[in-house]
Formats: structure tokens, sequence, C-alpha cells
């Protein structure tokens, strides 16, 4: 089938795992394009008055991957580099995602091609609401519910839920998942995807029989992800000795200390120039020594360039997509590394939205306790099932998780059958 459309990089990437996974599994030619191919794509033009009086129109995608078991979710991205193929690979992942971790969902994902930093909160969230006004027919609770993901955070959810809730007429928090607490909101939501990814990290560690105490890591973007990632794997006494964000990265063998690297973040809103540190590339900072790597930023940053000479025992993927298939098959020769893989690493995230969407369909709310714990009962399962079927087959954990997310939905869509 032509992929023209969703033709980019990171599509293709996203074809290639899925290729390679239908083969293991035996998927027939015929099923694999209903598999693969999105469901549902909305493009619109939005169109936001600027601070100076001048009118910008910017672009806007929404791509729905599967609609077999349930309403779609994904995250909404804000970043410069936001293409339509970006959005569709990243809504396959999504699909592949929910039904590893079994939530009634298909995937999805949205983006704006749009510098957040450059823009006012008035501008902000005059485009935000214009992209939710033209999302509207198809947003909803039981159609298509949006998160948080890069560049986008809790008041840009606020927008959105808000801007729904005024079209509809009522307040409708379950349109939305991320959002602040006072809103419908889930106690622990935001902190669920780096929390998610250190308790993974902790039972990898298990499975290989390191001690938390004394181990290293280095984490690839300080954002939401990865700096919740670094003070809970800090809490387990991991020392942090790098971090990186879009304006370069900090390294200091002794370990940073987080909670000044904290205050620095939120006066400067960057890592870079931190004192108690010394500089480093991004380049540099995916090459260090240690025992943990997380990349936690974009895709494709563990390529066939670097993947040889990482130097981790577990690389723990908090962002989706940080790893290329050919970087895959170099880690595959590799066997000293082990892949805590994007699907099942950073599935904290969509696991506390679904607990929030529960939570706001029946409008009662859970302690973080409660929330906490259901996420680390999900997340023990899912790895538990991923490392026996990875064990079972002699299959890289990526090819684990993947094939288990496929085949849940490739008999879903069997069982219910093709209409007409
Ligand atoms: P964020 O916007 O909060 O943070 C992203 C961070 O990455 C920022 O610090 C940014 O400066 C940095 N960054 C951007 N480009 C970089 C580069 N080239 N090199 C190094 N750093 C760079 O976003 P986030 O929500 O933390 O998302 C990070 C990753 O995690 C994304 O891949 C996202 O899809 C994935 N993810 C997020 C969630 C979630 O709940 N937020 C859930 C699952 C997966």
């Amino acid at each position: 089938m032509e992929l023209h459309l969703y033709d980019s990089p990171t599509f293709r990437m996203a074809c290639q795992q899925f290729d390679l996974v239908a083969d293991f599994m035996n998927i027939p030619e015929t099923a694999r394009d209903r598999l693969k191919m999105p469901k549902r794509a909305l493009s619109v033009a939005v169109p936001v008055r600027m601070d100076d009086g001048s009118t910008q129109v910017f672009m806007g995608y929404r791509v729905q991957h599967h609609l077999t078991l349930g309403p779609t979710k994904g995250g909404i991205r804000f970043h410069p580099e936001v293409t339509i193929g970006e959005v569709a690979a990243l809504a396959m992942w999504m699909s592949w995602k929910c039904a590893l971790v079994g939530l009634p969902y298909g995937g999805a994902k949205g983006g704006v091609t749009c510098n957040p930093r450059n823009l006012s909160s008035g501008e902000l969230e005059r485009l935000t609401r214009r992209y939710t006004q033209e999302l509207i027919p198809v947003l909803g609770p039981q159609v298509d519910i949006p998160a948080p993901d890069v560049g986008t955070n809790e008041q840009v959810m606020a927008w959105i839920m808000d801007t729904y809730s005024l079209q509809i007429g009522h307040a409708v928090p379950g349109v939305v998942t991320g959002k602040p607490v006072l809103l419908g909101g889930s106690l622990g939501r935001r902190e669920a995807t780096g929390r998610g990814v250190a308790y993974l990290v902790s039972r990898a560690m298990d499975t290989l029989g390191i001690q938390a105490q004394g181990a290293t890591a280095v984490i690839q973007g300080y954002g939401n992800v990865g700096s919740v990632a670094a003070v809970s794997m800090a809490k387990q006494g991991i020392k942090i000795i790098a971090v990186s964000d879009a304006f370069g990265g900090i390294y200091n063998p002794q370990g940073l200390a987080l909670n000044k690297l904290n205050d620095h973040v939120a006066a400067t809103r960057s890592v870079v120039g931190f004192p108690e540190s010394e500089p480093i590339t991004n380049e540099q900072l995916l090459l260090l020594p240690c025992d943990i790597l997380v990349p936690a930023a974009l895709e494709r940053q563990i390529t066939e360039e670097n993947a040889a000479k990482i130097q981790c025992r577990i690389l723990a993927e908090g962002a989706n997509g940080p790893t290329t298939p050919e970087a895959d098959a170099i880690l595959s020769q590799r066997p000293e590394i082990f892949v805590i893989p994007d699907i099942l690493c950073n599935s904290g995230g969509v696991i506390v939205s679904y607990f929030e969407w529960v939570q706001d369909l029946q409008s009662f709310f859970w302690s973080e306790g409660e929330v906490m714990d259901k996420l680390f009962r999900l997340l023990e399962q899912s790895y538990m099932q991923t490392l026996n079927h990875a064990r079972k087959n002699q299959i890289s954990m990526r090819f684990a998780a993947l094939s288990l997310g496929i085949k849940r939905v490739h008999e879903a869509k069997a069982m219910r059958g093709l209409y007409p």
C-alpha cells in the first residue's frame, strides 16, 4: 500500500518495526495493511491572532490509528518538527502500547507544528483553543481522548477541556487526561510516566542482579518524563550523572544534586549552566559509561551511528521511538545491554491517563496511593509477560512487547470481522 500521505522517517520506522514483527508472527499479507494503516487522519489549518496584531496560520494534525477496542487515546505534541507522518507513527505505537498493557483503547496522536517557547501565554492559549475547536468533530470521551506530550502540559489540557465543554454546554472532564487535579485530573498523572520508567528500571536491575546503590544513570531530555524519572531513580539510590535538554547537557561524575538542578531549571528553563557540573553535548552524553541510559526526548536518537558505542547495561526508553530498527539490529548483537522498549517503558503515562478517564466517567476519585498501587501492578504484569515471552521465544524485549500488542489488535479485528 502507498504510504505517501504519512511518508516520513519516523512513519517508515514504525512500519519497518511492524513488518519485522508481522513476519515473525506469520501475519498474512492481506491482514497487514488493515493493522498498520491509520483509520483516520485530520489535518487542520489553525489561524491564530498574535500579540502584535498579525495572524499566523499553524498546521495541526490528529491521527486515530484504530477504533477496534474502544475510543482512541494519545498525546498532543507542540514542536517545530511535527509532521503528519510523525504523528501517524506515534499513533501506531500508542495502539501497540495500549494493547500490550491491556487498555480498552486504540492509539491516537496529535500535534501542531510550532515552537511553544516562542509563543506568549496568550498566543499559546489561542492556538490551543482554535486547534481544539477544529478537532471537535473527532474528539469526545467515547471517541478520542488527548493527553500531554512534548511541549504541552496540564494548562494546555485545561484549555482543551474548557473549549470542548463550552461547545457541548456542560463540563466534560473525560474528554482529555493530564488535566489539573482540580478539573478532574488524576493524582499522580503528571508523575506517572517518569515513575513508571523508574519502576521498570528497578525491575530490570532485579532481573540482571544490579544493585541500585552506587548504580549510575544518564538521561537525555529533562522534561516531564526525564526529570521525574531522574528524581524517582535517585530515591532508589541511583546516581544521576548526566542530563540534557534541547539546549545542551551537563555532567557530574559524582552525581547531580537534583533539588538544586530543579530550582535552576525552574529559574532558567534549561539545565544548561548548572554550576555544579561541566557541559556535555547530547551526542557525548549518549555515549557515557553508565548502568542506565534513559532517552527521554525525541525519536531516532540511538541510530546505526552510535548503537555500537553506547555503554550502558539497561537502555530504558522513556521517549517514544528513540531507537531505530538499524540500531536495534546492532543492539541484538550486544546481549550485555537489556532494553526496556518504549511501548512498555513509558506506558505508565497512558495507564494513569486511563485511570483518570475512568475516574472522570464515574465522578469518583482515588487517592494517590491507590493510583500508584494500580499503576505498579499493571506495570509488573506487563513487564513479566514481556520478559517471559522474550525468554520463551528467544526474541528481544522489543519484539516481545510489540508482538504481544500487535497480536491483541490482530485478534480483536478478526473477532469483530469486516463490515459489510
Ligand atoms: P517535555 O516537553 O516535557 O520534555 C521534552 C524534553 O526533551 C525537554 O527537556 C526538551 O528540551 C528535551 N529535548 C528536545 N529535543 C531534544 C534533543 N534533541 N536532545 C535532548 N533533549 C531534547 O516532553 P515529555 O512529555 O517529557 O516527553 C518526552 C518523551 O516522552 C517524548 O518522546 C514523549 O512522546 C514521551 N512520552 C511522554 C509521556 C508523557 O506522559 N508526557 C508519556 C509517554 C511517552
